[in-house]
């Protein structure tokens, strides 16, 4: 089950919400720095220990001040034109976030666009290969797709139909 949720990720109580972290773990901007401030100096303490994540791959922590019970740390691929496997990456990091929540027993889990902002992903294109891979690896699990703007939760929308 997929549905399109426009607002704050980090405002949301599920089992876990999925951060599009960058390859340090370190925190970053967007969506990252904001999980960070909303759960806490924790966290980070948490992602220092884990020592970094390669791009398509994901790893979980605790959620702190959050309400959601986890962080699924995922690293999206920066967008480099298309020819260097930017699409099987970003299903990449899809599925390996959902394979760690089926590995942890969570059903609730919420993903921002991962790799539409700063890494400059084309939004209508990454909309689809969410949707895609959502509904083939995961069709058990309760999924929100969370959008920031009008305009992502329009294509979000649109892929889902
Ligand atoms: P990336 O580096 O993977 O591109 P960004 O954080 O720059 O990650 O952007 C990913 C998406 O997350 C963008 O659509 C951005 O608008 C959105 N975003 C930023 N802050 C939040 C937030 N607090 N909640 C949900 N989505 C957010």
């Amino acid at each position: 089950m997929i549905r399109v949720w426009q607002g704050d990720i980090t405002t949301l109580n599920v089992d876990a919400i999925v951060n599009a972290a960058n390859s340090s773990l370190l925190g970053g901007g967007g969506v990252d720095g904001a999980i960070h401030r909303a759960a806490g100096p924790e966290l980070l303490a948490e992602c220092r220990n884990i020592g970094g994540c390669p791009t398509g791959e994901a790893r979980i922590t605790k959620g702190y001040d959050l309400q959601a019970r986890h962080v699924i740390h995922t690293v999206g691929p920066v967008w480099r034109g298309g020819d260097q496997d930017e699409d099987g990456l970003l299903a990449s990091a899809y599925r390996n976030s959902l394979a760690l929540a089926r590995q942890h027993g969570l059903t609730t889990i919420a993903f921002p666009a991962i790799s539409t902002g700063i890494y400059g992903f084309p939004p209508d294109r990454a909309a689809g290969i969410a949707v895609k891979t959502i509904t083939n690896e995961a069709p058990d699990l309760q999924i929100t797709l969370v959008a920031f703007d009008a305009d992502t939760a329009r294509l979000l929308t649109k892929a889902i139909q």
